[in-house]
């Protein structure tokens, strides 16, 4: 017969890592399966904000590209306001970096991850759950998906997605340091949606997002936005990715399963901003599914609660927050952005 491992986790992105980390090291027997290989880029402005220092137990700063001290706002390129602090409101990440970082933690404490293998199928049965990639079944207690916006394991859940699409190239500059230290973002280019543009060593990610629904020919705004940063010529690839803004309630636990990070809509509904998120569910996960392994009943709504507590009540008011801003976004510019450092706080938190 073959393992019978505690916990199979789909999917090494942040959520899924650090999900993978507590639970190895509380001795449970964990698996990662990932599709891609490690490292992997991922399609991301790789901004975290500084409040996710208080969910880290490790410092960032091997992996740090940049600082950022000062925030550029406008508003459909106008009506420039800059907002500057001592201490970082963000830090910048490269992606492939960073979540190789935390993948190699991970495995260090003991949990496998496998790469190259992409879940097809998932099977929760009464007494276990079975997990069928492109090479292999496995077999365990407990499944849970890390596995993006894409999730194959929140098929089981049936949630609904408010999607945003994004474009986003990483611009390569001969001189970085006049962007250095500098984050932008303009408000009100685009209807329902909003530009930014983040820099990291070496290059600066360049990127636009609207609610799907919402919004045609982003590409045009996209270009746009490049004149504005001072982008021409240079060089660059440029990807179409989606994400789903969190806000909505959703069912994301059940009999042996739940969904962590991007699959369970854990993304900021107004920023689109996710890893935070993708780090507070799987530390919130981390609790339920240890419990439910000790006490060797697998239904995991303890998780499901634990959510409704401590982020469901904050996402309801972004999310009303978020209809306001983006409908009336030169009211909202001026009101809330410009002249209220106290919400201006809220979001970054310094
Ligand atoms: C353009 C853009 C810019 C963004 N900028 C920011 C930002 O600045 N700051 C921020 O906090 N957030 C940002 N986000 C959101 C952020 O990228 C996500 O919220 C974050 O990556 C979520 O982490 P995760 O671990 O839940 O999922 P992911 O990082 O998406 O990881 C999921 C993993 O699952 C794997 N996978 C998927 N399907 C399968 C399968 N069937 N089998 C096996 N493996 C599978 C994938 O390969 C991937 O490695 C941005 C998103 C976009 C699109």
């Amino acid at each position: 017969m073959s393992k019978v491992y505690d916990c199979i986790i789909v999917g090494a992105g942040p959520s899924g890592s650090i999900l993978g980390y507590e639970l190895a090291s509380k001795g449970f027997s964990t698996i990662i399966l990932e599709k891609e290989r490690l490292p992997r880029y991922k399609v991301c402005a790789g901004g975290l904000p500084h409040r996710i220092c208080e969910l880290l137990d490790f410092d960032l700063s091997s992996i740090t590209e940049d600082r950022i001290t000062k925030i550029e706002f406008t508003h459909k390129l106008e009506d420039r306001y800059i907002f500057q602090n001592d201490e970082p409101f963000a830090y910048t990440v490269k992606r492939e970096k960073f979540d190789y970082f935390l993948t190699q933690r991970t495995k260090k404490e003991g949990c496998e991850i496998k790469t190259g293998e992409k879940v097809t199928k998932v099977e929760i049965n009464r007494d276990r759950v079975d997990v069928i990639t492109s090479r292999n079944r496995y077999k365990a207690k407990i499944l849970v998906g890390g596995d993006g916006v894409r999730s194959v394991v929140a098929d089981k859940f049936h949630i609904t997605r408010r999607a945003v699409t994004t474009i986003e190239a990483e611009v390569k500059f001969d001189d970085m340091k006049k962007h250095q230290g500098m984050m932008k973002i303009d408000w009100g280019i685009i209807p329902f949606g909003y530009a930014w543009a983040l820099p990291k060593k070496d290059v600066l990610s360049v990127g636009i997002g609207a609610l799907k629904s919402r919004v045609k020919n982003l590409k045009g705004y996209f270009e746009r936005w490049l004149e504005y940063c001072g982008i021409r010529d240079q060089k660059m690839k440029v990807y179409t990715f989606s994400v789903s803004l969190g806000g909505l309630k959703s069912k994301i636990a059940g009999e042996r399963t739940c969904l962590i990070g991007d699959a369970g809509n854990f993304v900021h509904p107004l920023t689109a901003e996710g890893i935070y998120y993708g780090v507070k569910s799987a530390n919130l996960a981390s609790i339920a599914i240890e419990k439910a392994l000790r006490r060797k009943s697998y239904n995991l709504s303890e998780y499901q609660e634990l959510v409704e507590r401590e982020i469901y009540p904050h996402f309801k008011k972004l999310y009303l927050f978020s209809g306001f801003l983006y409908t009336f976004s030169k009211i909202g510019y001026t009101i809330w952005i410009k002249n209220n450092r106290t919400l201006f706080k809220y979001f970054f938190k310094t």
